[in-house]
């Protein structure tokens, strides 16, 4: 049985003539990867979110965790530019402290106190897993904070974007560059289930950063999510070298990989089609995608076109 409610209007409406569909095209002044991520998951939640103005809630309790959590982060980061001249002992403390501070300032805005004090529990022990892996990773490899929540504006082929990287580093070695996002909810499982959500064209947010930063001049070596999610497991990134040629032969569980320049400037031409798409001659009808993420859309109970959910299954 569907989790949400049948909608409203079902049934009512099933026997009026319809008028045949009419283009509808985006103007919009700037686009982002996020929004073309929207729309390659689920058009019809593109539509929703940003051709509709429709009304969404005010956000979850997860959504509110990864904002406070990127906070803390960012002003650990404005203050600690080269973690391994700082004492680790000091680093930990004073994330920590970060944390405790921003969910303390933004208790009121979450429904339940219980949650506050619960993400606050909960954002201290990633903390201190962060702290351990940039610890490590700075020893191994010193390396410079050289911006955190950083706008990016690039224009491919007339068309405006803007995005905001969490985290920019630059090897003390070898000068290269490390493009870094925070996540605080589901990363693919490994390097090579992300290569292939790129190349698939679904997956636009690292691919728009490296290309924001190749065209300031930036020698960007790497791209890495770093999950924040699990406080009982050690912070490990899901990282890949920009690299000339595919790897030899795919791992499929390693979270260290390889995407080539080729992949990359694949995915920067697939962000601008789906610009013209959206924008040029519009789109009568926008359909639900193959795999959309109905279990998180908040316009679920909107939505008429929602297929059915999967029948639950039960193992002993
Ligand atoms: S409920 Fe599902 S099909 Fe409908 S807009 Fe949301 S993700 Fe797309």
């Amino acid at each position: 049985m569907s989790v949400f409610p049948e909608h409203p209007s079902a049934g009512i409406f099933a026997d009026l003539p319809t008028d045949p569909p009419t283009p509808f095209a985006a103007a919009r002044p700037y686009f982002s990867a996020s929004q073309l991520n929207t729309f390659a998951n689920c058009p019809r939640q593109y539509f929703f979110r940003y051709l509709c103005d429709a009304v969404e809630d005010d956000g979850t309790y997860f959504t509110l965790y990864g904002t406070l959590v990127h906070r803390a982060l960012e002003r650990f980061h404005a203050e600690y530019r080269r973690p391994h001249e700082a004492d680790p002992t000091v680093l930990e403390q004073r994330l920590v402290t970060l944390v405790d501070e921003v969910f303390r300032a933004a208790a009121s805005e979450f429904t339940w106190a219980v949650q506050a004090e619960l993400g606050r529990r909960k954002a201290r022990r990633v903390a201190r897993r962060y702290t351990c892996w940039l610890v490590e990773r700075a020893r191994r490899e010193p390396f410079e904070v050289v911006a955190v929540e950083s706008r990016q504006e690039l224009d491919l082929e007339g068309y405006a974007f803007v995005g905001y990287i969490d985290r920019i580093d630059r090897s003390l070695v070898s000068g290269e560059v490390t493009i870094i996002d925070y996540k605080t909810g589901s990363i693919p499982h490994s390097a090579h289930a992300y290569r292939e959500s790129v190349n698939a064209g679904l997956d636009f947010q690292l691919p728009f950063y490296y290309w924001a930063r190749r065209m300031q001049g930036d020698r960007v070596a790497s791209l890495a999510l770093i999950q924040l999610k699990d406080p009982g497991q050690p912070v490990e990134p899901l990282e890949v070298r920009i690299a000339p040629e595919p790897p030899p032969r795919p791992d499929y569980r390693s979270k260290s990989g390889i995407v080539t320049e080729q992949e990359l400037e694949r995915s920067r031409h697939a962000m601008v089609e789906i610009c013209e798409r959206i924008t040029r001659s519009g789109i009568a009808r926008y359909e639900v995608g193959e795999d959309p993420p109905c279990r998180y859309c908040v316009y679920a109970r909107a939505c008429r076109e929602r297929p059915a959910p999967a029948p639950l299954e039960f193992a002993r």
